[in-house]
Order: C-alpha cells, then sequence, then structure tokens
C-alpha cells in the first residue's frame, strides 16, 4: 500500500488558494486572478475531497475582516517605500499606494477568502 503523500504547506495553501481540506485542488474555478470575469466563481465543493466551499449563505462577507489587516499593512509598507526609498512626497505615496493597492486588488480579494475558509476549516488528511 502506498504511503499518503503530505499535502502541501498552510502558507503555500493560503497563498496558492487551494482546498483548506486536502489542500490539492484550486478553491477557484478559474485559476488566473486577473480574469475578472470569473474573479468570484467557486465551485459549490472540492473536486478532490469533497470538502463545501459554500459553508453558509453569505460566509466570505468574513472575509473582509481578514482582508482589512492585510490591506493596512501593505498600504504602509507601500508609503514607506515611496516615502524612504524613492524620497517622494506624502501625497505622492499615498496615491501609488493606493494605486498598487487597486492593482492588486483582485489577488487580495483571493486570498483573503482562502485564508477565511483555511482559519474556518481545518487540514484533513
Ligand atoms: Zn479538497
Amino acid at each position: 500500500m502506498e504511503p499518503p503523500t503530505k499535502g502541501i504547506g498552510l502558507f503555500r495553501s493560503v497563498v496558492t488558494c487551494q482546498c483548506p481540506s486536502c489542500r490539492r485542488a484550486n478553491l477557484f474555478s478559474d485559476a488566473r486572478h486577473y480574469h475578472l470575469t470569473t474573479l468570484f466563481d467557486m465551485p459549490d465543493r472540492c473536486p478532490n475531497c469533497g470538502q463545501d466551499f459554500i459553508i453558509e449563505p453569505g460566509f466570505y462577507l468574513g472575509a473582509l475582516w481578514v482582508s482589512y489587516p492585510i490591506v493596512i499593512a501593505l498600504e504602509l509598507i507601500f508609503i514607506a517605500i515611496s516615502l524612504f526609498v524613492f524620497k517622494q512626497t506624502l501625497t505622492v505615496s499615498f496615491i501609488v499606494a493606493s494605486f498598487m493597492l487597486l492593482l492588486l486588488s483582485p489577488v487580495l480579494i483571493r486570498v483573503s477568502r482562502s485564508l477565511f475558509i483555511h482559519i474556518n476549516v481545518g487540514f484533513k488528511r
């Protein structure tokens, strides 16, 4: 009998948006983050282990609470880089940081959803 192979690590599973239960299938129907028409499309269940991805109606509203500190941290990092590395004014730094967050928003939305379901669903071997 073949030994069970280990799933990928928790951090990698969150960042690459894998199923929290088996870490072997994508949470989203389309793996491309910047294909905006399918940004929110998720299968109802994991095609590998059957884990329910839509745990309750409005489940992913909780991802807003997860994304908030991530966005604040990234905004501060972008502003600091702009201020101290590129020696820009605070106004320019804020505009640049906001633009960077706008560009990253599809990735942030998906990673926040992924982190939120990973918080609520444990890894099962
Ligand atoms: Zn799974």
